[in-house]
């Protein structure tokens, strides 16, 4: 009985086609798969196998076929699979102040709109739904991962969870009375619950994120510092964004932001997400190379509220890790693309270094994947196509009219391809957008909710001005 079984057995797998061929979820084929491994491999007409969460296999079709059988497949002859795109700045439940105020000076748009809205308006709903909107635009768009500073951030981990984007959190440490702590006492306290809360989780890694050096004592500043190493997370901050912050930071402490901030320890200790990163100088960006700051490049925002141009050519060249982001989009940007934001990076760069050669198509794409992973400390799990790694992926139509004729895959995607093109996205082996749409979030529910929104806060600046 028992030979028999054993020899039946041994003729199934003989004569089965899949003999020696290792069982798969997902394999997703495409006309270039574009690593952004070291490399830099394109694979023409090729194929990424997935297994739970992490990707199993990367190469051509025929390869890839030979090795794998697939429970399921997405098959696109004519597109690009890259790897989820990384935002590495937002504010992602500010989307429901998207245009609520634009074209006007930083203080007044904070003073008269921004502030007054928030106070009214921002609590964990508000945060919750906010969230949702971003994040379904965000996949939509081809973003797999962002990093977020803002209120309630144990509620943005929960959306995250729900809608499948990974997340690097922040809750913002603020020197004044917050929507969600009314001192910095309560902000550490709110920080450090969330570590405890996030410490292990596969898609939320938590942070803390003290908003500036010019909104923080510095005893704030050294106490983030503290709370950071002791979770072994990442800090995240602004770093000179405008003019006025340096300005501020040279009359009160005679050391530009990023020297007083290294003078105070922070950049010691673990990894750090400086956001903006524009009024640097050859001995700031000497500092941040040498403590490894990753800085998150915000090119719409700083174009949109002129608060200048970062040395993005200087720091790649000094060594330093350059992401995108958005920041935002209340009215810094308007939205959360980065496709767009590679394209805005690329020109800005060229256009102020009076070189068109500056940052070209490859170093953009690389600023938005696997750059982006460094940026946040991600590296080892995402930003690039190689097997072991966890399968955050996009799939990206090139058959439009707008990325026809195609001579060079990183040139398309740089500067031509649309949000719009982007068909299929995968975070951490999960499909979560599927032709064009999103598989976790409930579109209808969430935009019917972002126009009450719009309607109570409107009503709220105009019954209680100030
Ligand atoms: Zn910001």
């Amino acid at each position: 009985m028992k030979f028999a079984l054993a020899t039946s057995l041994l003729l199934l797998a003989a004569t089965s086609p899949s003999f020696g061929v290792e069982s798969v979820d997902w394999i997703v084929t495409a006309k270039w798969v574009v690593t952004m491994d070291a490399r830099h491999r394109v694979i023409e007409n090729g194929a990424v196998a997935i297994k739970g969460s992490a990707i199993a296999g990367v190469d051509t079709q025929a390869e890839i076929a030979r090795r794998f059988n697939a429970r399921n497949r997405l098959d696109r002859p004519n597109s690009a699979v890259i790897p989820g795109l990384i935002n590495t700045h937002t504010h992602a439940a500010m989307s429901l102040l998207r245009g609520i105020a634009d074209d006007m000076n930083l203080q007044d748009w904070l003073e008269k709109f921004i502030f007054p809205a928030e106070a009214r308006n921002v609590d964990a709903e508000f945060v919750r739904w906010g969230t949702r909107l971003a994040a379904l635009e965000m996949l939509l768009s081809g973003t797999t991962t962002f990093c977020d500073m803002y209120y309630f951030e144990e509620v943005v981990g929960e959306v995250a969870k729900e809608a499948g984007i990974r997340g690097v959190l922040g809750e913002t440490i603020i020197g004044f009375p917050a929507p969600d702590a009314k001192t910095t006492a309560d902000a550490l306290s709110r920080t450090e619950a969330f570590l405890k809360q996030y410490a292990a989780d596969p898609l939320v890694t938590p942070a803390v994120a003290p908003h500036a050096i010019y909104t923080n004592s510095d005893e704030t500043l050294r106490a983030t510092r503290a709370l950071a190493t002791r979770y072994a997370k990442p800090l995240v901050i602004h770093l000179s964004e405008t003019r006025r912050e340096n300005e501020e930071a040279m009359a009160k402490r005679g050391a530009s932001p990023t020297r007083a901030l290294d003078a105070l320890g922070l950049f010691t200790g673990g990894p750090v997400v400086a956001a903006h990163g524009v009024w640097l100088d050859a001995a700031d960006i000497a500092i941040l190379a040498e403590r490894h700051v990753g800085v998150a490049h915000c090119p719409a925002s700083n174009m949109k509220l002129a608060s200048g141009v970062a040395p993005v050519s200087k720091l790649l060249a000094a060594g330093v890790a350059v992401g995108l982001g958005t920041d935002g989009p209340a009215g810094s940007n308007n939205d959360f693309n980065l496709l767009e934001e590679m394209d805005l990076a690329g020109k800005l760069a060229k256009v102020t270094e009076n070189d068109p050669r500056a940052l070209p198509a490859r170093t953009l794409l690389e600023m938005a994947t696997i750059d982006g992973a460094r940026v946040l400390g991600l590296d080892k799990q995402t930003g690039s196509l190689e097997t072991g790694k966890v399968a955050d992926l996009v799939q990206i139509d090139l058959g439009e009219p707008h990325t026809t004729p195609l001579y060079d895959i990183y040139s398309t995607l740089a500067y031509a391809a649309k949000a719009s093109d982007v068909r299929n996205v995968m975070v951490h082996g999960r499909l979560v957008v599927r032709n064009r749409a999103a598989l976790t979030l409930n579109r209808q529910a969430i935009l019917a909710k972002a126009a009450e929104y719009r309607a109570k806060i409107s009503a709220s600046l105009k019954t209680t001005p100030r």
